[in-house]
């Protein structure tokens, strides 16, 4: 079968690229190995997809290169896909910090890049298996379990590695390394983080508890979000965010209170309540087990608050201010939403996705190495990624 544009996976990316390259007049084909389509889609933001972030820009995107993700962001922006959602009839809820999500639920977003992909005239099939992909020197040759297909241009769209229950497979980094591209290494993003020994014991202890935290890692910006204490270890959107910039052995840090003096506090508290031991102290300010768990830290003097010396207090107000611990690992692909890393994007044009090693090749979506932050950024490369491509693919 002969088409102008065959796009492999069917998840966010590729049906939009492959919805707006039909648009463009394109005979377009979207195949994927799955039984249904955008599976991420339907599980994302807790099944309400939080399709974009209001606050897009460049930083929130980790990449070898940080400028790299800038053109195709900027021509396909959050109020781009809204209006989109608005012409389909969704609607939208700004949960927190910039975040959108469907108000319809996660469905209805697919329902909508389903739709736009039909109405332009491109075509989907699935439980398609994809087996060897070569350039005749005119064309790509993909075979695959239903034929094989002649395509002018190939976009891979296949994602990353996060989830392989899902379906996930390093299928788009072997093409990439096939046609002389490198891959930056890849590691589970946007992941809990893992402990063993005291730690994990304490955390297990107050699995379910979560606290307002400022957390950050030995390398990028700290994040002020909500820490989860589980059962495993650490999670919740500030160790989440933390994890994408978090590197084997190195300690993370997490401030307590963020935003207030925590010597102030205890000076106050120690004049205040002087017989008060330092779990109860802490009770003033976080939810009583975790007050408990904190106070019974090694690093923690065992005393009341009238014997506290200034000495002890600079000492705790250090620990709220910046707690370090040092994770043992990740839960890995297992559980994480995104993978870091992926296709240098050395390899490929700003512009448009497009390889500089095999023209009319193409990589789209989370399989380049751009990543972005916790808070529908994901999706937003996603849609701007395929935007670009799909202008001349
Ligand atoms: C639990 C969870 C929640 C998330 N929530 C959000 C959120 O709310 N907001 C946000 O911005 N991001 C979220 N993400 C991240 C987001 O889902 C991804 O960044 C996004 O789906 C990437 O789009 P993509 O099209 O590049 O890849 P995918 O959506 O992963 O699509 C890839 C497609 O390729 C197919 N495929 C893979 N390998 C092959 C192969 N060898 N042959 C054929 N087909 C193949 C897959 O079946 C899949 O359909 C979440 C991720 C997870 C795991």
């Amino acid at each position: 079968m002969k088409i102008d544009t065959l796009i492999l996976g069917a998840g966010a990316a590729g049906l939009f690229c492959g919805a707006r390259a039909a648009a463009r007049g394109r005979k377009v084909l979207v195949l994927d190995h799955a039984k249904k389509p955008a599976d991420k889609v339907r599980i994302s933001g807790g099944g309400r997809c939080n399709f974009t972030n209001l606050h897009t820009e460049p930083k929130a995107f980790l990449s070898e290169n940080p400028h790299f993700a800038k053109s195709a962001l900027a021509r396909y922006g959050p109020w781009d896909f809204c209006s989109l959602m608005a012409e389909h009839g969704l609607s939208w809820t700004e949960k927190t910090l910039g975040q959108l999500f469907c108000d319809q639920k996660s469905g209805a977003v697919i329902k909508l890049l389903l739709d736009e992909l039909e109405q332009a005239g491109g075509e989907l099939r699935l439980q398609t298996t994809i087996g060897e992909v070569r350039h005749t020197g005119t064309h790509f040759e993909v075979l695959t379990s239903e034929g094989a297909f002649e395509a002018e241009s190939l976009v891979i769209a296949t994602g990353g590695l996060s989830i392989p229950k899902m379906g996930a497979t390093g299928f788009a980094y072997d093409l990439a390394r096939q046609f002389g591209h490198d891959i930056i290494p890849t590691r589970p993003a946007l992941v809990p983080l893992t402990f063993t020994g005291k730690l994990h014991e304490d955390f297990a202890a107050i699995s379910g508890v979560s606290i307002p935290v400022e957390a950050r890692a030995e390398t990028g910006p700290s994040f002020v979000e909500n820490l989860l204490f589980t059962h495993r270890g650490l999670s919740g959107p500030a160790i989440l965010q933390i994890s994408s910039y978090w590197h084997e052995s190195q300690p993370v840090s997490i401030d307590l209170l963020p935003g207030a003096d925590a010597r102030e506090m205890l000076h106050a508290l120690r004049a205040d309540q002087p017989k008060a031991t330092l779990a109860q102290a802490f009770a003033a300010s976080f939810p009583a087990r975790f007050a408990d768990m904190l106070a019974s830290q090694p690093t923690m003097p065992t005393k009341r608050l009238a014997e506290l010396s200034n000495q002890d207090i600079d000492q705790i107000a250090q620990i709220l201010k910046a707690w370090r611990f040092t994770p043992v690992g990740t839960e890995g692909w297992r559980t994480a939403e995104v993978t870091a890393g992926g296709i240098n994007t050395n390899g490929l044009s700003s512009q448009t996705l497009e390889s500089k090693h095999q023209p009319g090749l193409f990589f789209i979506g989370e399989c380049v190495d751009v990543t972005g932050w916790l808070g529908g950024y994901n999706f937003q490369w996603a849609w701007a990624s395929a935007a670009a491509a799909a202008e001349v693919v």
